[in-house]
């Protein structure tokens, strides 16, 4: 009974106390004010590079770029656009980024052929650290499995929404990009994850990458570090635009 008592006497007293320390708490002692987030000038409108922007094509020259098979990329620039060689390979960023916010304009090209369906339209592709595909596709009115359409990263999420304009017009993507970290032994630890927003739409919300996108067979991670922005070589005349990164 005592000893019930003494019980008693600690958790009265440790509420009092815990009372007493609540009592002096003000809204102040919950603000945070330091350090301050660094100041970002925004651009004109959200398409435009902000001030900390690493512009990757500013639609004159690829100067940024080079082709996956070595040497100089060699891709159409032309009108404000780099346009796929088809036959040429994929183009990559020379520098290499980690967890990036991505801003990417592109366009498949006005259909002119209507028995070409489905994978065969304006097929290209973003892919973050030269491995994780997130795809680019005509899917205006074109069907396709849904794991592999416009925003999706290619065979592993399906996109939220179809938010293609037509063939022909300029698309945005806006991607958030977080990489996968490894551990000492080389096995992923966290997962890359990737929010994909689509001319506005949002598609892919914080999603779990499951490992480097394959075309066949299932995805798995091999450790990497930094790796540049590549853009895929489909064989479709697909163009690409107002190309900016910011580092995360
Ligand atoms: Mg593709």
């Amino acid at each position: 009974m005592r000893r019930i008592l003494n019980i008693t006497a600690v958790v009265a007293f440790t509420c009092s106390a815990c009372f007493a320390q609540n009592d002096k708490r003000t809204p102040e002692s919950t603000e945070v004010w330091e350090p301050q987030p660094k100041i970002v000038t925004p651009g004109a409108t959200p398409a435009d590079p902000p001030s900390d922007a690493i512009v990757l094509f500013d639609g004159r020259d690829l100067s940024r770029w080079e082709s996956v098979n070595g040497g100089p990329a060699k891709w159409t620039v032309k009108d404000g656009a780099i346009t796929v060689a088809p036959g040429t390979g994929d183009i990559r960023t020379k520098e290499s980024f980690g967890d990036i916010q991505l801003h990417i304009e592109w366009r498949a090209p006005a259909v002119t052929d209507p028995s070409v369906v489905s994978q065969g339209r304006g097929n290209s592709g973003v892919f973050l650290q030269e491995r994780y595909e997130v795809q680019v596709l005509d899917n205006y009115q074109n069907k396709t499995y849904i794991n592999g359409q416009a925003g999706s990263v290619y065979k592993q999420h399906i996109p939220l929404a179809n938010a293609c304009k037509k063939p022909g017009e300029w698309q945005t993507y806006d991607i958030i990009y977080t990489a996968p970290r490894f551990g000492a032994d080389g096995r992923v630890v966290v997962p890359a994850y990737v929010t994909v927003i689509h001319n506005g739409v949002l598609l892919l919300n914080h999603v779990a990458l499951l490992g480097a996108t394959e075309y066949i067979g299932f995805p798995l991670y091999k450790e990497h570090g930094d790796a540049p922005l590549r853009l895929q070589d489909h064989g479709n005349l697909v163009s690409y635009r107002n190309i900016w990164v910011r580092k995360l």
